[in-house]
């Protein structure tokens, strides 16, 4: 039986380093190559020598596919391809493939020029790494050789980010990436065919989570950023340069102008002009409300909204701050939490996942002593706030996706294994299928169903158009009558008259017979005429002969009549008939 193998480099029951493997059909495919935010050792990046201990990767790797931007989806990307080595094709798309460049560079400065680390991936390997990208556009299969073939759908989550249908023959994969089931602000949902794949590989991220509905979340939101102002406080909120970023903007600025209020909101620039810039460029990406006002207004220009100086941080008087990175482990975002953290006034919210590890987990965890660089401890005093506004599928949006895509077995990544546990134990109740939760390094086989691929011959689809059926739809099976024969290796359904035509094979036909016993005294040529005038009475629109040499013939069917030998009031009835005509049986006439 063919199987597909599934094995978690990264995200193998846990959040961060995504980087799955799958062999399919004889090819091997890596989705996603992230990097953990949490470690800054070897687990940063996924174990590549799992694949291979010496050879090549590009020897054993078909392609690479990255679903969207997020450094724990492509972080670990040029390590991969320009450290470890890999020469093959590396699919995203076009916005991905735009934006990933400027993250990983963004990175990569943190790391080396600030933190000082060694062994790190330079601005030229990124720069090699993007060469060796081939970009996806939605809904377009893309032949990777003559047998893999892949197809991108829109995913929500982030501009640019996408789904993947994986297919090797009749076997399919299906890799969410991460997604986003309801449309938001500037991005729309998440929508897939119902593709039937094998396995559906998806994000767990808030797996046992219906969040609360949308607008309270967001009245809540702006409730806590006035509150804080009010009294004279400063609110800084961590985000992503792309995504969230923009939502929450949106949500402010529309908040401020409605409110009247004027106390000034900073955006930490740099990352926010490139943002903003490949929004505008991509903006057929986002939902249908934003390129409707786009032709209007640019709603990535705001008017409320301003760029931040480092120096603003040490204003007097309330401000709300945007800064990057999202989860306070390095950057602008960091410098400002420190500044403003000894102030019981102030507040930090976090609208997104913190990775463990890093100071936004730390203080959502409720630690309030933190120790910095250089054995200085920190002390929080200002409030702290979580908020979800990852655009992740809840619960709910996961059992949809299911319903959308009828995978025949489910395999979670992209989340903790508590909450795995959870939904899968619901997936398999609801939707009586396999639900696999891997861990790192684990692999998970799945048997699959083997098809055998036949051609039909023109003659026969025309022959049963011909009989007035519906038109041949490759989604609805329907039944088709004809020869199976197979040549060169390939398998062919025709008709009976071509199988025995290329075969060089002769008709024969087969006939059965038996006798029935009448009781007659009337001779054999009246019986055989009694029976001629009452088939002709009840089997209107057949061809019904009676021939000079005493047989009556209905179609195929041959009738005779004859006397017992010991009795000539008995007659006996011979009928032969194709097998064909068997269906005329049950109408002949009884004693
Ligand atoms: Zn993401």
């Amino acid at each position: 039986m063919p199987e597909i193998k599934v094995t978690p480099l990264g995200a193998g029951q846990d959040v961060g380093r995504s980087c799955i493997l799958v062999s399919i059909g004889g090819k091997n495919i890596m989705l996603d190559c992230g990097m953990h935010m949490g470690y800054n050792d070897d687990r940063r990046f996924p174990d590549f020598s799992y694949i291979t201990q010496n050879g090549r990767l590009t020897d054993f790797l078909d392609c690479v596919i990255i679903s969207h931007f997020h450094l724990d989806h492509c972080g670990a990307l040029p390590y991969m391809s320009e450290m470890v080595g890999y020469d093959g094709p590396i699919y995203m798309t076009h916005p991905t493939k735009a934006i990933c460049p400027i993250l990983l560079e963004d990175f990569r400065k943190i790391t080396v020029d600030k933190k000082g680390e060694t062994n790190f991936f330079t601005s030229q390997m990124i720069k090699d790494c993007m060469k060796k990208v081939i970009p996806l556009n939605l809904h377009q299969t893309v032949q990777v050789d003559d047998e893999l073939e892949i197809k991108a759908y829109y995913a929500g989550h982030v501009l640019g980010a996408a789904m993947v249908h994986i297919k090797v023959g009749s076997e399919s994969v299906v890799y969410t990436g991460d997604y986003n089931m309801t449309p938001d602000r500037h991005l729309g949902a998440a929508w897939i065919d119902k593709c039937r794949p094998d396995i559906l590989i998806s994000e767990s991220t808030y797996a046992t989570t219906i969040r609360d509905s949308k607008r309270c979340r967001e009245r809540d939101f702006l409730k806590k950023v006035h509150e804080s102002i009010e009294r004279g406080g400063k609110v800084l909120i961590p985000v992503f340069a792309l995504g969230r970023a923009q939502e929450l903007c949106i949500l402010l600025e529309t908040f401020w102008e409605r409110m009247n209020l004027k106390a000034p909101i900073y955006f930490s620039t740099g990352l926010t002009e490139k943002a903003n810039h490949y929004y505008k460029l991509f903006i057929t990406w986002t939902n249908q409300k934003i390129r409707k006002t786009f032709v209007q207004r640019n709603m990535f220009e705001f008017k409320h909204i301003k760029a931040f100086d480092r120096s603003y941080a040490d204003n007097p008087g309330p401000m709300v701050v945007f800064a990057t990175p999202g989860m306070l482990h390095a950057g602008q975002s960091l410098q400002i939490f420190k500044k403003w953290a000894g102030n019981e006034k102030n507040m930090v919210i976090m609208p997104g996942y913190c990775v463990q590890g890093t100071i936004g987990h730390k203080i959502l965890n409720g630690q309030r002593k933190l120790e910095m660089e250089g054995r200085a401890t920190l002390d929080v005093k200002l409030q702290v706030e979580y908020m979800s506004f990852s655009a992740h599928a809840d619960a709910k949006g996961i059992m949809q996706l299911i319903r959308m895509a009828e995978p025949r077995n489910m395999l979670l990544v992209h989340g903790e294994a508590v909450k795995m546990e959870f939904l899968k134990g619901k997936i398999e109740q609801e939707f009586s299928i396999d639900c696999y939760m891997p861990a790192n390094g684990e692999t998970t086989t799945v048997t699959t169903n083997p098809s055998v691929p036949v051609d039909i011959s023109l003659n026969l689809l025309k022959r049963e158009m011909g009989l007035g059926g519906p038109l041949p739809d490759p989604k609805k099976p329907r039944t088709m009558h004809g020869t199976l024969i197979m040549k060169e290796n390939s398998l062919k359904l025709v008709s009976s008259e071509q199988a025995l035509k290329e075969l060089g094979l002769n008709e024969h036909q087969l006939r059965f017979t038996c006798h029935v016993q009448l009781q007659d005294p009337h001779s054999d040529a009246d019986t055989l005429h009694r029976i001629y005038t009452h088939l002709k009475s009840v089997l209107k629109g057949y061809t019904i002969q009676h021939l000079p040499d005493g047989t009556v013939i209905v179609e195929s069917i041959v009738i005779k009549v004859s006397s017992s030998a010991e009795d000539s009031n008995t007659k006996v009835l011979l009928l032969s008939w194709s097998y064909q005509t068997l269906i005329y049986n049950g109408l002949l006439p009884g004693g």
